[in-house]
This record gives C-alpha cells, sequence and structure tokens, in this order.
C-alpha cells in the first residue's frame, strides 16, 4: 500500500535538534482509565521529535519492512505541492493537525485509492467528514494522546493572560523595569469566573487543574457531567454558550470544530460578556469569527485572547491575530510536545498495525467507520 504522510518542517537548524532532557516520563493510563497505544513495537525512542518530516513518525522501518511505501512530505498547499501530486495513488493518508492537509472534497474526489485518512493527534475537521461518510473512507485519530497537554497549555495560557505575563517578559528583555507600566493590566485570577465550553477530555482537565486556584468553575456541554464529578469541581452547568459566557471572566474553548461550534465567538456573543473578559481557545481557530475577535480586544470587550488554533493553518504572515492588542497566541503547538508526539506516533502505529491486518480499529480511535460517524466521532462529532 502507498502510505502518504505529510508532517511540518524540521527545525530551521537542522534535525535531530539537541535535546533538553534525557528521557519522559512514563504514563501507565490515559485519566478515565483508557489504555495508551499499544503497537507491537515501536522504531523510536520517546522524547525525539518525531512530528517533523525527518522524524516520520518513527514508520518508515516497520512499514517498508512489511513492503508499504512511504512517502513523506511537508509541501501540502495548491495543487502543485508533492501532496496533491501523490494523493491521487495512495491508500492511506496520515496528517496532524499542527500542519494538516486538508482533505477538502476536490481532494478527496482525486484519491480514489484512498481508504483511511489518520490523524496523528486529535481533531478530525481537517477531513471532510461528509465525503468521508458517503465514500466509506475511514478516520481514525489517536484519541487522549494530547490531551492534558493541550489543558497544561490552556491553563499556562489563562493564568498568562490574566497576569499580563508576556508584556512583563518583554520589558525585560528590552532591559527595563517599569513596574508601572507591567502590572498596569495585571490581575489575579483568584475569585474570577471561569467557563469552559465542552468539558470533554480536554475541558474536563481543564476544570480539574484550575479548581485549585480558588476561581468559581462554570461549563456547558451537550451531555452534563455525572452529578458527583460536577459536586467534587463545585462547577455549574449552564444548558448553552451564551448563558454560560454572561456569567464568567474566562472563557476557553475545548469542543470539535462542526457546523454547530464554527463561528461560534462573533461579535453578538462577545457582546454579551463582561468588559474585559479573556479568552483561551486550543480548539479549533475557526471557532473564532476572526475579524470580531479582533475587534473586541480593539474596544476593550475583551481584556486578552489567546490559544495556539488558526484558520488556516500555517497562519499567513500577515493573520491580523499575530498583531492584534493583548493576545498571547503560539502556532499549533500545545498537543505536539514531545511526549505527545511518543503517544500518538504509537498510537498511529497501533492504527496501522490493525488496518494493515484487517482487524478491528479500537472504537475510541474512530471518527468515521463504514459509511457513518463511529466510535468517538459518533459521541463527539454526530449531531446530538
Ligand atoms: P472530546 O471529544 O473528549 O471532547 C469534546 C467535547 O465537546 C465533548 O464533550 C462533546 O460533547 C463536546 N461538544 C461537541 N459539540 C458540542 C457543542 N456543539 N456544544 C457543546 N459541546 C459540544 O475531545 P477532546 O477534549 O480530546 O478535544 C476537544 C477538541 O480540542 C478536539 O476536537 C480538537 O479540535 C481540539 N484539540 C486541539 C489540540 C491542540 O493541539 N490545540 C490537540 C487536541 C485536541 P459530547 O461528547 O458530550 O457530545
Amino acid at each position: 500500500m502507498k502510505v502518504l504522510c505529510v508532517l511540518y518542517p524540521d527545525p530551521i537548524d537542522g534535525y535531530p535538534p539537541r535535546y533538553a532532557r534525557d528521557s519522559i516520563p512514563v504514563i501507565e493510563r490515559y485519566p478515565n482509565g483508557q489504555t495508551l497505544p499499544t503497537p507491537s513495537a515501536v522504531d523510536f525512542t520517546p522524547g525525539e521529535l518525531l512530528g517533523s518530516v525527518s522524524g516520520e513518525l518513527g514508520l518508515r522501518k516497520y512499514l517498508e519492512d512489511a513492503g508499504h511505501t512511504l512517502i513523506v512530505t511537508s509541501d501540502k498547499e495548491g495543487p502543485d505541492s508533492e501532496f496533491e501530486r501523490e494523493l491521487p495513488d495512495a491508500d492511506i493518508v496520515i496528517s496532524q493537525p499542527f500542519w494538516p492537509a486538508y482533505l477538502t472534497p476536490d481532494r478527496l474526489a482525486k484519491a480514489k485509492n484512498l481508504k483511511i485518512a489518520i490523524t496523528a493527534g486529535i481533531g478530525s475537521d481537517h477531513v471532510d467528514l461528509a465525503t468521508a461518510i458517503d465514500r466509506g473512507i475511514t478516520v481514525a485519530e489517536v484519541t487522549y494522546s494530547n490531551s492534558i497537554g493541550v489543558a497544561e497549555h490552556t491553563v499556562m495560557m489563562v493564568l498568562s493572560l490574566v497576569r499580563d505575563y508576556l508584556p512583563q517578559y518583554k520589558i525585560v528583555l528590552d532591559g527595563g523595569w517599569n513596574i508601572a507600566d507591567a502590572v498596569k493590566r495585571s490581575y489575579d485570577l483568584e475569585g474570577m469566573d471561569v467557563g469552559v465550553f465542552a468539558a470533554g477530555r480536554i475541558g474536563r482537565a481543564v476544570l480539574e487543574r484550575l479548581k485549585p486556584f480558588g476561581v468559581r468553575l462554570h461549563y456547558t456541554d451537550r451531555f452534563r457531567l455525572a452529578p458527583e464529578v460536577e459536586a467534587e469541581l463545585g462547577a455549574t452547568f449552564y444548558d448553552n454558550i451564551q448563558d454560560l459566557v454572561k456569567n464568567v471572566d474566562v472563557l476557553t474553548v475545548h469542543a470539535p470544530l462542526t457546523d454547530e461550534t464554527k463561528g461560534l465567538l462573533n461579535d453578538e456573543l462577545l457582546g454579551t460578556m463582561r468588559r474585559g473578559s479573556y479568552i483561551v481557545n486550543p480548539a479549533r481557530g475557526a471557532i473564532a469569527d476572526r475579524d470580531a475577535i479582533v475587534r473586541a480586544l480593539e474596544s476593550g470587550q475583551l481584556a486578552g485572547y489567546a490559544g495556539d488554533v488558526w484558520f488556516p493553518q500555517p497562519a499567513p504572515a500577515d493573520h491580523p491575530w499575530r498583531t492584534m492588542p493583548h493576545h498571547g497566541m503560539t502556532p499549533h503547538t500545545s498537543g505536539t510536545s514531545l511526549p505527545s508526539q511518543a503517544r500518538y506516533a504509537a498510537g498511529t502505529r497501533e492504527i496501522l498495525e490493525a488496518f494493515l491486518g484487517g482487524e478491528p480499529i479500537r472504537p475510541e480511535y474512530l471518527i468515521v467507520d463504514g459509511g457513518s460517524y463511529a466510535g468517538t466521532g459518533a459521541h463527539s462529532y454526530a449531531s446530538k
């Protein structure tokens, strides 16, 4: 089979990088008891950079020993890209949400042999799922592989916005010491109302991590958390995001990108928030109306916006979120720390081993299968 893998480019100063640490922590299980990936073996050392082109997700030896062809490229945009040139006879496409190989209906029409699209990571909205359903193409992702890392990144961004960390760091870099400038927008998180939009794997981990900061927690989701979980968190549930956002100082966003969530953070919704609210969105850029976020920061309706997800990706050099005031954006990195890469590379291999061996793929990894939403996809992506 021909496997076409789209990965982000190597570090500018070469591959492999010098690593800052010699190992990564060993995690036994995910918080809900789900086991970590269980491939028969891996051909990499956990902690290596696997998500860039030379890292190859550690798949080359395994695939070539089994007689398959592996093409790895970062060149993914436009009809002359290597991705589009290789797509027509590819059986399997693999990409990461950080550097997504957009599988639009047009591209899927060209991909006559495509049987499975694997997301090395979480979030398969870069694949046109309706077309995948029509065509019987399987879509799978490595559920839970990077959820805790994204929750950690979220907490980091909430604190950094509220305390106004980044401008203070800049003052130090610039050789300054003006404390009044450094603190004139600096607040404490303690005592604030924090709202979580979608309490799935990431959203729930954010609620759990923010509880010890002495905040009041609020959330909305299509399905309510179990009463004992809600009670332990002391979290107030709302039926919808409209009611949630009126009652919070900080909003964090953790829903998948679907027809229901696209463009949800628009002028109208932002206008109902408390003046000076903060938003952290590490879910998907297109859940926010790009220009409405800029307007709300410029008018002061929002005091800060951060996240690591943009549309499209990579974001163009003139994307307004690079230069809007009071932002704390990163490129799409929260789910691709070195430990997350080790887990989703192993999970990708587990999915490949199952698929190529004619065995079932774990339901928790499935988004679309057999012409309909399946597994995790049936819960998180399908309409309620
Ligand atoms: P989960 O599937 O565990 O959680 C998603 C939650 O969103 C579910 O609880 C789901 O509800 C809920 N939801 C779906 N649609 C709506 C809606 N319209 N209104 C309210 N709630 C809704 O996924 P994860 O927590 O693991 O990941 C969430 C998203 O984060 C991913 O889809 C991905 O886009 C993004 N992500 C970003 C990463 C990054 O690097 N920045 C890395 C990993 C993920 P229910 O299931 O109850 O129906």
